[in-house]
């Protein structure tokens, strides 16, 4: 469990989500981005966050090795899935993807699609979650409807 503080909210990572992004991590010359949603519960108080699913990548996905669109009805199949078999309790908390270098950070493009996730969903929450899988690196953030709050830890002291 990898245990981040993200504008005073203490965001629980379970083993299986880091281990299914460490997997999509882009180490070979030709990888392709790979990305999903996360998914997991909010404690009654808002304050805590638990991930505790990651959607795989779906085949139809477009996907190249500097940029990732997600199929968006693949991971709303996995997101329905997921909140029946829960009664309700799991529920989308943001989106994960990959990116072809050693260190992350988002890109405007990423940005600006965390935004528009933001404004066009019918969120249970009031803040979304944007991880995104370097090869050395995890980039955690929090987006609060303003900017996004962040946290870099390296692989070595989470997963591996
Ligand atoms: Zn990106």
């Amino acid at each position: 469990m990898l245990t981040v503080q993200l504008h005073g909210r203490r965001v629980l990572v379970a083993e299986h989500v880091l281990s299914l992004l460490t997997q999509h991590r882009q180490l070979g010359q030709r990888d392709p981005e790979a990305g999903g949603i996360l998914l997991g519960e909010v404690n009654p108080a808002g304050d805590v966050v638990l991930v505790n699913r990651a959607s795989v990548p779906g085949p139809l996905d477009r996907a190249t090795r500097h940029s990732f669109v997600r199929d968006h009805r693949w991971a709303q199949g996995i997101s329905t899935y997921e909140f029946l078999n829960s009664s309700g309790r799991t529920i989308y908390l943001g989106e994960w993807h990959t990116h072809p270098a050693s260190a992350a950070s988002p890109s405007p493009r990423d940005r600006q699609m965390i935004t528009e996730q933001y404004a066009g969903n019918l969120l249970v929450t009031d803040f979304l979650l944007l991880f995104i899988a370097a090869s050395e690196e995890l980039y955690t953030s929090l987006y609060d409807g303003r900017r996004l709050h962040e946290t870099t830890v390296p692989w070595a002291g989470s997963a591996e």
